[in-house]
């Protein structure tokens, strides 16, 4: 089966039970047993049909044995964590997502989950930081907001090397562009609210592992700690998968057009984008993905021109989030990453006058009019 169809008929496709097309909202907590003990369902915690058939469907799309729906990308994160120790050491790449950075640095060390972040762009940097109780590599490229991007086979290789398991988080590139369980990654995990959703309507996260063992732990995390996606929720992604691949093929477009406005336009000094071929990731990322996304960077001349182009624009939703059928803009600086000091942020490369979008599928040429008012 490929890609395309792939979205449609993956996972269980129809319903075993009924032959419904769709599969119905199994909207239930507990399950008749007919004689203790003999049963297909328990409890909606542990099992449920519906949210059963969106993880067998990311586990069949990501190329991964066992699939897991989560209420959130960062109630999948922390599920993914907690299957290592007090104790435990995992490195992970230095701009992870905010939340990802909160939850270790925050939350997990209380647990003593140690973790370090380096840039894992750079393989030599990765090598310095394992130490003897290293267990796992955290990745996510690309990165947010610079797009910086990690050779995802050479980390593969690292990880099978030293026995740690390789962790990536998939969510900018999707399973349509990038597959890290091929590329030797053991565990890949998304927040689904983002792309998969694709319509800006549910928050949700996903996790798919690449063996039964790594499934059966994170079956008994996921059971354990309870923080399982809902079964109106898992309808509703299994319903945005569906055109996941139409929606990334026309946002390619969309975003290979608005990066060439972008380059011609005399307000825009930088441009962050791993298809230009001067991005310091381009090659790389070519060699592991098959697309490059939806989400572009630029800097504008300082912060109250960013701030004045984001209240100029209509069709740029001024929103956190991304990889939505609507376009996004953000002003990083001043929000998703408003809690690190001016003087780190410009130590990382992120500016003041940065302006982050997320490209989506409107009429290509109202977004270009779109930028084009609000940069003048
Ligand atoms: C949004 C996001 C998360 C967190 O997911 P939620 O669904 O918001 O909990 C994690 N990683 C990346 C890359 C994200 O963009």
């Amino acid at each position: 089966m490929r890609k395309k169809t792939k979205f449609i008929h993956g996972g269980i496709s129809r319903d075993p039970y009924t032959g419904a097309v769709s599969t119905p909202i199994y909207q239930v907590s507990t399950y008749k047993q007919d004689g203790v003990g003999n049963f297909k369902y328990e409890y909606s915690r542990t099992g449920n049909p519906t949210r059963e058939s969106l993880e067998k469907l990311i586990a069949d799309i990501e190329g991964g044995s066992r699939g897991f729906a989560f209420g959130s990308g960062m109630a999948a994160i922390t599920a993914v964590i907690q299957l290592f120790s007090a104790g435990d050491h995992i490195i992970a790449t230095d701009d992870v997502y905010g939340g990802t950075f909160r939850v270790m640095t925050k939350v997990l060390n209380r647990f003593h989950i140690e973790v370090t972040f380096v840039d894992t762009s750079d393989l030599e940097k990765v090598k310095e930081a394992i130490k003897p109780n290293t267990k796992a590599i955290y990745v996510e490229t690309p990165t947010n907001p610079l797009l910086k991007i990690t050779d995802l086979k050479a980390i593969g290789e690292l990880s099978k090397e030293k026995g740690l398991k390789f962790i990536v988080d998939n969510t900018f590139s999707t399973p349509y562009w990038q597959n890290p369980i091929k590329l030797g990654a053991d565990i890949v995990l998304h927040s689904a609210t983002k792309y998969l959703g694709g319509h800006s309507d549910v928050v949700a996260g996903l996790v798919v592992v690449n063996d039964e063992a790594l499934g059966n732990d994170l079956h008994f995390v996921q059971n354990s700690t309870g923080g399982i996606l809902g079964p109106q929720d898992s309808w509703l992604l299994i319903r945005g998968i569906k055109t996941l691949g139409i929606r990334m093929e026309e946002i390619e477009q969309n975003t290979l057009e608005v990066v060439k406005f972008l380059q011609k336009h005399s307000a825009v000094q930088k441009i962050y984008y791993p298809g230009l071929a001067e991005h310091p990731g381009h090659e790389i990322h070519k060699s592991q993905s098959e697309g490059f996304g939806g989400m572009i960077s630029f800097t504008v001349e300082s912060e109250e021109k960013a701030l004045d182009v984001v209240k100029k624009v209509h069709y740029f939703t001024l929103a956190e989030s991304l990889g939505a059928v609507e376009s996004l803009i953000s002003v990083p600086p001043l929000m998703t990453h408003a809690s690190i000091p001016r003087e780190r942020r410009h130590e990382l490369g992120i500016e003041d006058g940065l302006i982050r979008i997320s490209v989506g599928i409107e009429d290509i040429e109202d977004l270009l009019e779109d930028l084009e008012a609000a940069l003048q």
